[in-house]
């Protein structure tokens, strides 16, 4: 079995690993910080749960991906840190569409969500509770939420356009200045909040601040807006509103509401920590939220060499079409990954040695890609296909022959079974498998040569054919019929060379696709570079193979281990039986490095 952590479905686990958030969990749980939280059964405000009893959750984390574009390989932390604490320490996590921003988002970014949370291996039930919900489902508690932070004097309508707010604002080393508008009595803001809700107003002429402090060192803390005129229809509430929330000021409330108890975000977050704590104090001395109230802490994104992270950049590769879509192998989505053949327990794995940290870092490409290859190398059986195929000849075989050669499926695994692989005098090879003036330490087919046809017999080269341009067009061997593989003295004759073949008359033709990293430096875009310079050029290539028999017929999305050549899945779009398919996941050894950058 693999050393992954696993989402486990039964009792709390001790963690594998520690790390600052895991000892933040623990410390909070070893002093019942949380212990007598109830849960009114649904999200909502202190009324719901009050008199409830106690929450089954230990405690309660939450995935809050906002449905403006396919997850990417930075969200695959984020889900295995969230949902993996929540199995880890007997608690529940959420997975929230932080759907607050009515412009960008729509449902086929949900489904896909839905979907890439659940191929990685995770769910959000507990204890026959389902918990996924939408931020937009809160929009009429955050509303209620502001009237009420008006009517205590903690916020104000506005009417400075953006720009004279962004003059009065300050630095990082000037305070701000009022707003004209600061004192505004409660009566005429709530008055202008409810117009602006009617529609009364154009986009930007008001918003509604939250009235804190000026002069406050954190830019953050200088009365942020928190509700603003957007005239856009969302694709869940539809016209319903007109004005909507800050991210600022939903974010706090979505976890209060669902009762998180610790809400993990990226570093980026750190000032905002205080503006989160402030609102969620206000909001619960009125009355509205529910003690004990959730904690922020933040973790470093993960940054990966080769790829761009970015939904903003992602789009636009699928929108200018560099590649074929978000699922396109070489895409750092996902939905990519999935189509690529990197697998869940590959990401698991990953984001369990690349850990948490406090400071931002960059993770080298090759740490992913050296976890999805322990993982095909445990989870993916082994077949034989030939991507540059060359023709050998048998000259001793009988014409028309054919026999069965007794394959394992997986030579570390022989529970896996074994399979007939077929057997002939014409069998495809690999062209770099034979050449005619061998270079210094080459052990493979050269005129006079024995080596090993791997799971058969033993052959010695005898003529190389060539066209006129000296290409290699056929090799002939004869072979020692008494070598054959797993009989009695098989072995008795080493020899250095071991290649793999496939019967030519047997063999089944397939599309096989060699991907290569889509960037071709380290940090594509760095500076102020145009990331789309980076773009590998060469970062597919596509073939036709020969393949063994057993590849012909595959379910989509199976993965295998073709020998000496790496791991392949079959491709879930493309793929036909008799007429298969294969993506390269990963090869057998990182070959990057030698390749250069
Ligand atoms: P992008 O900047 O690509 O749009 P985002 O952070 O805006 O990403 P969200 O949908 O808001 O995307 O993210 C959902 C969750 O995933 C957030 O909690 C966020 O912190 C986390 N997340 C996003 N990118 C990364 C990353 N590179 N590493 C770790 N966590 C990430
Ligand atoms: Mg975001």
């Amino acid at each position: 079995m693999s050393d992954v952590a696993k989402p486990k479905k039964h009792a709390p686990q001790p963690p594998s690993t520690s790390n600052f958030i895991r000892a933040a969990i623990e410390a909070d749980l070893a002093s019942g910080k949380y212990a007598t939280r109830a849960w009114g059964g649904k999200p909502g405000p202190a009324r719901t749960h009050e008199g409830a009893a106690q929450d089954p959750a230990r405690i309660r984390t939450r995935f809050p991906p906002e449905p403006n574009g396919y997850l990417h390989i930075g969200h695959a932390k984020s889900i295995c840190l969230n949902f993996g604490l929540a199995l880890d320490y007997g608690g529940a996590c959420h997975l929230r569409f932080d759907d607050t921003n009515p412009e960008k988002e729509e449902q086929e970014y949900v489904d896909s969500i839905i979907a890439a949370v659940k191929w990685l291996g995770f769910n959000w039930e507990h204890e026959g509770g389902s918990h996924l919900y939408y931020a937009s489902d809160y929009f009429d508690f955050m509303y209620h939420a502001a009237e009420h932070l008006i009517e205590d004097g903690h916020a104000y309508v506005d009417s400075l356009s953006a720009e004279q707010m962004r003059a009065l604002r300050g630095t990082l080393s000037e305070p701000g200045k009022s707003s004209p508008y600061r004192d505004r009595g409660v009566a005429e803001s709530l008055k202008l909040f409810r117009q602006m809700r009617e529609g009364r107003f154009k986009e930007g002429e008001h918003v509604l601040r939250a009235r804190i402090d000026m002069g406050s060192p954190n830019i953050n803390l200088r009365d942020p807006a928190i509700y603003r005129i957007r005239k856009a229809s969302h694709h869940r509430t539809g016209d319903k509103w007109c004005v909507y929330p800050m991210y600022t000021y939903a974010h706090p409330i979505e976890d209060a509401l669902e009762r998180i108890t610790h809400s993990l975000c990226t570093l980026e977050f750190e000032d905002q920590r205080p503006f989160y704590d402030w609102l969620l104090e206000r909001l619960a001395e009125g009355g509205l939220l529910a003690r004990p109230l959730p904690q922020q802490i933040e973790f470093a994104r993960l940054n990966l060499t080769y790829v761009v992270l970015s939904k903003r950049r992602l789009i636009q590769l699928v929108e200018e079409k560099h590649v074929s879509g978000w699922d396109d192998p070489r895409m750092p989505t996902l939905a990519g990954a999935r189509r690529r053949g990197y697998t869940p327990e590959g990401f698991r794995r990953f984001a369990e040695r690349i850990g948490v940290a406090k400071a931002d870092s960059w993770i080298e490409y090759s740490v992913l890609e050296d976890c999805m290859r322990e993982h095909l190398n445990e989870a993916a059986p082994r077949r034989m296909a030939v991507l540059d195929p060359v023709k050998l000849v048998i000259d001793n075989y009988a014409e028309g022959g054919e026999e069965r050669c007794d394959v394992p499926n997986h030579p570390q695994q022989p529970e896996r079974g074994r399979r007939a692989v077929p057997f002939s005098r014409e069998l495809w090879i690999e062209r770099e498998d034979v050449t005619e003036t061998p270079p210094k330490g080459y052990f493979r087919l050269f005129p006079g040569n024995e080596v090993r046809l791997r799971y058969a017999f033993l052959v010695k080269c005898v003529s190389v054919e060539k066209d006129a341009a000296g290409n290699v067009t056929a090799v002939h061997c004869t072979y020692d019929p008494g070598t054959k593989s797993g009989t009695p003295g098989a072995e008795a004759r080493k020899v250095k060379g071991n290649i793999h073949w496939v019967s030519a008359r047997h063999a089944c033709r397939g599309e096989v696709r060699l991907y290569d990293r889509l960037f071709k430096v380290q940090q594509p875009g760095a500076g102020a570079r145009d990331f789309l310079l980076d773009l590998n050029p060469d970062s597919v290539k596509t073939i036709t193979a020969q393949l063994e028999p057993a590849l012909a017929n595959t379910r989509p999305e199976e993965r295998f281990q073709f020998e000496r050549h790496g791991y392949f899945v079959s491709d879930a779009k493309d793929s036909r039986p008799g007429a298969p398919v294969f993506n390269r996941a990963v090869t057998l050894r990182d070959s990057w490095g030698k390749q250069g950058s």
